[in-house]
């Protein structure tokens, strides 16, 4: 078994997401302790790291970016990733969250915060605090933001495509992905 320091590492995020891709992830089952015995796992919430420790091999990214604090967090990946794989609809087309993206920001705070059906605010305050991230004009997909280099489509995708790419990476093997683990469903 190798030791930690030499694995290659991977990172993982959710942005504008609602973590059923990592799920999905998980989901791999046993599987997992056999990438566990060839990667080290740095920034990702499956061990609650907040930051990165070094530079990684691979970074997933759940979700698209609908606020500020998304945008600084993605290039923060882009940066720190070599490789950088875009996970699940929500990274590659914005997903529902983008269902907002014809509707303007002023009509999506009123209908939360003021008009909704189950709306109950007196003080008709729309919360405005700083350290709320603001919201982007609309919901933008990764690669819109950043380069992305391996896009994985599906809601979310499959198990075996996340253990078949991790592995064809780290064998640097990528044609050897089945066409049929792909879907956009
Ligand atoms: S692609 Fe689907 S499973 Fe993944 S974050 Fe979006 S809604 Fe959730």
């Amino acid at each position: 078994m190798k030791d930690s320091s030499e694995k290659p590492r991977i990172a993982t995020i959710s942005l504008a997401g609602c973590f059923g891709c990592h799920m999905s992830l998980l989901d791999i089952d046993e599987a997992l302790l056999g990438i566990i015995e060839l990667v080290e796992f740095d920034r990702t919430p499956i061990n609650d790291y907040k930051h990165f420790t070094q530079k990684c091999a691979i970074g997933l990214v759940e979700g698209g970016c609908c606020n500020a604090s998304n945008v600084e967090e993605l290039k923060e990946f882009r940066k720190m990733c070599e490789v950088l794989i875009s996970v699940g609809q929500c990274a590659l087309m914005g997903g529902i969250p983008s269902m907002r993206n014809s509707i303007s920001l002023e009509s999506c705070f009123a209908e939360a915060y003021l008009d909704g059906p189950s709306v109950y605010n007196p003080t008709k305050i729309i919360p405005q605090d700083k350290t709320l991230p603001p919201l982007l004009d609309k919901v933008y997909p990764c690669h819109e933001v950043v380069k992305i280099d391996y896009f994985m489509p599906g809601c979310p995708p499959d198990a075996e495509l996340f253990k078949t790419i991790l592995l064809a990476l780290l064998n640097d093997d990528t044609a050897s992905i089945p066409k049929e683990l792909l879907h956009y469903d």
